[in-house]
């Protein structure tokens, strides 16, 4: 066995690949396009795409793809053969630099809400250079964007690039003003915590639900769940650490830092978060990773599971998305200093995060919607649908003292001064207890807990880069035309204090009273995707995007549409699979289990005066929740019929939410009664029980 050293990164067309296979000065054109995003020539293009094609046939590749990002949220290839045709009916293996820099995979089956009409309906695909190509199943793979003939981005990548332009573009403006003479760029970073859970490959085949919505529509609560807490941190299994050994190891060969594995809340819930990078590239490694734990599952015989809520009652999976800014220096701009001038800027930067989660909470909100993560949002394991942030007690009080020009209780009672004092040192620990806040300052990083756990990173990054930008720019504009920096810098940082301080909050977002305390600030609530997807197209969120040339208004509009149609089609298939269920396995199999019992019973009574009490209950019992839950899936029948009169997709989110969920809800409630009276080896399905312990 290799070790890790060698074969991290051995699939990576990274930069020592580059040094050693480029001539120099086609490497220093590649680096410089990395880093300012220069275009190459097509003379490098062409030496790039031989020597890329050189190294990947090498390592055992035939193909090659363009690999993207469309608006699914999953990952798109188009595969082509290097192979290309010579005389007497041979073939030579070659990849030209146009190739390697653009295609036409034409894709129109791809979602583009509306952003490409069919006349015009090719989709081409643009090398981004700056995240390595690899080889991933012998197919040596280029990360690229994916856009319309128009330029209209089809993609998550591209808008994610943009938004890391603006702020980029914003951050050296005020880094600038605070003489950072040496910063020329600044780059968001990303580490995305990943939950899953782990199923056996023979439960899952017996649960339509799971493998038509990834979710189980029916299951009555098993005796025992997760009351106990004894699979957090608990022991890995045999098999599930087999398992991540060689998710680790093909991780590693795509240059994927996974670094830590734990078992999750829930029985056969577990996590692996990466060390973070750059944040386009923690895009690209948290799909791979997404792809790969689904694939190496099924080899240990096992399926992976990333569905928000994929049980009931049992906590679901998150992502959580650790963020920060740091420049080409290498400094995090959320570090607190070790000097007042240093501290003044994180105080800055501070307060543009927490403007940013004020003024674009509904902006927040809407990047984690989705039918999925409506199930778990809310929840008493998840945060709640309200954004607020969390920055614990020290830097609360100091932004009080700051707000307010009132001393400063933890130093000597004096005023606490920007620009002039030092920042108490936050401990890590008392900044990261607090695990129920959606949006929490952790030290020196701001984690982003709403995230679900199947959805594309880059969204969510699209938003809070765009939004923090936005605080920087009106920054920059103030400060830049400001006489006295010091002075306007404090009046601005008491100001911002001032307006967003209701944003923040340390308490306990589970608890009820916060909803309440949260209206009473003024704070949106959207506890499901239709009540927020709305503001998407909302002016000041299409100026905010337009503004910083990350979405044009066509572009948010298309996001829109297909956020509200992925909501509708995937409410539409978990009914529709429930009613399947229903039909054709669960009444059924009441209906036999219970003619079973009434022909046992008839028998023995017939033989002898025997008590047959439980056989006439339980007949009468299932009797009466089979014919009700007959009825109740009628209703939901009839519930789906009236989607067809609603007038546009936003109506019929909203219809699909109002009157189809509880629709399903109610009928599981009656089905799963049913289960917890039939006898098991009659019902039709695994149950919550036998699914969650089916990986020994
Ligand atoms: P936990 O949140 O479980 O306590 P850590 O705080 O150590 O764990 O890290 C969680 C994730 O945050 C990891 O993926 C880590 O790489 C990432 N992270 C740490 N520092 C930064 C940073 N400056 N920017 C972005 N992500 C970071
Ligand atoms: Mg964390």
């Amino acid at each position: 066995m290799n070790s890790v050293t060698d074969i991290f990164g051995s699939m990576v067309f990274n930069d020592s690949v580059m040094r050693a296979r480029l001539p120099k000065d086609v490497f220093r054109q590649v680096q410089r396009s990395m880093n300012d995003g220069k275009r190459l020539d097509s003379a490098a293009a062409e030496i790039v795409a031989n020597a890329m094609k050189d190294w990947a046939i090498e390592k055992g590749a035939t193909h090659f793809t363009h690999w993207f990002q469309p608006m699914t949220g999953i990952t798109a290839e188009k595969h082509d053969s290097f192979i290309a045709p010579v005389d007497g009916g041979k073939v030579i293996m070659e990849f030209s630099g146009k190739e390697l820099i653009q295609g036409e995979p034409d894709a129109s089956s791809l979602p583009s809400g509306g952003l490409r009409a069919t006349f015009e309906a090719r989709g081409y695909t643009t090398w981004d250079p700056t995240s390595y190509a690899f080889i991933k199943d012998r197919v040596l793979c280029i990360p690229t964007a994916f856009c319309s003939y128009g330029g209209e981005a089809l993609d998550k990548k591209t808008p994610l690039l943009r938004s890391m332009e603006a702020i980029n573009r914003e951050g050296v403006r005020v880094l600038k003003l605070f003489g950072n003479a040496d910063v020329s760029s600044v780059r968001t970073t990303v580490g995305p915590e990943q939950e899953y859970f782990l199923v056996d490959r023979s439960v899952y085949d017996r649960r339509k639900d799971l493998q038509y919505t990834g979710r189980t529509l029916f299951g009555a609560r098993p005796p025992k769940g997760q009351e106990l807490d004894d699979h957090y941190f608990g022991t890995i299994k045999p098999r599930v650490q087999e398992f991540m050994k060689e998710l680790d190891e093909e991780l590693w060969k795509l240059g994927v830092m996974a670094k830590t594995e734990h078992n999750e809340t829930a029985p056969a819930q577990h996590e692996l978060a990466p060390i973070y990078t750059t944040t386009n590239i923690a895009a690209d490694h948290n799909q791979l990773t997404m792809e790969l734990m689904q694939r190496i599952a099924r080899k240990h015989g096992m399926v992976c599971l990333l569905h928000e809520k994929p049980f009931a009652g049992v906590n679901g999976s998150g992502k959580h998305n650790n963020w920060s800014i740091t420049t080409n220096t290498g400094v995090n701009l959320f570090e607190p200093g070790e000097t007042p001038a240093e501290n003044a800027q994180f105080l800055l930067f501070l307060c543009a995060v927490i403007q940013a989660v004020d003024d674009y909470q509904d902006m927040l909100r809407i990047c984690v919607a989705s039918a999925g993560n409506d199930c778990r949002l809310g929840g008493a394991e998840a945060p709640p649908a309200v954004v607020s942030i969390f920055v614990g007690e020290e830097l609360e009080a100091i932004l009080d003292a700051i707000e307010s020009g009132t001393p400063y209780g933890g130093r000597e009672k004096e005023q606490f001064k920007i620009g002039v004092h030092v920042l108490p040192k936050f401990p890590k620990d008392s900044t990261d207890r607090n695990r129920t806040s959606p949006f929490a300052f952790t030290g020196n990083k701001f984690e982003f807990r709403m995230l679900g756990s199947s959805q594309s990173i880059s969204g969510p990054n699209v938003v809070l880069n765009t939004a923090v930008a936005e605080s920087l720019r009106q920054y920059a504009d103030r400060l830049e035309a400001a006489g006295d920096f010091d002075a306007a810098l404090h009046e601005l940082i008491r100001e911002v204090i001032h307006k967003h301080r209701r944003v923040i909050f340390n308490g306990n977002g589970y608890d009820a009273a916060w909803l309440e305390e949260a209206e009473a600030r003024g704070l949106s609530n959207f506890p499901a995707t239709p009540d927020c997807v709305p503001l998407y197209i909302a002016p000041k969120n299409v100026e905010l995007f337009a503004r910083h040339k990350v979405y044009s208004e066509a572009e948010l509009r298309a996001r829109y549409e297909i956020k509200l149609d992925s909501y509708c089609k995937v409410v539409r298939i978990e009914a529709l699979t429930m009613l399947d269920m229903l039909w054709k396995d669960i009444l059924p199999a009441i209906s036999a289990f219970t003619g079973a019992l009434a022909e046992s019973a008839n028998a023995k009574r017939a033989m002898l005066p025997v008590d047959v009490s439980y056989e006439s209950a339980t007949i009468q019992k299932l009797c009466d929740l089979a014919a009700s839950a007959a009825i109740h899936g009628r209703a939901l029948e009839k519930a789906m019929e009236g989607v067809k009169t609603r007038p546009d997709t936003l109506a019929a989110a909203r219809y699909y939410c109002d009157r189809v969920l509880p629709a399903m809800e109610s009928l599981r409630a009656v089905v799963d009664e049913a289960e917890t009276r039939c006898a098991a080896r009659c019902w039709p399905y695994p149950s919550y029980g036998e699914i969650l312990q089916s990986v020994k």
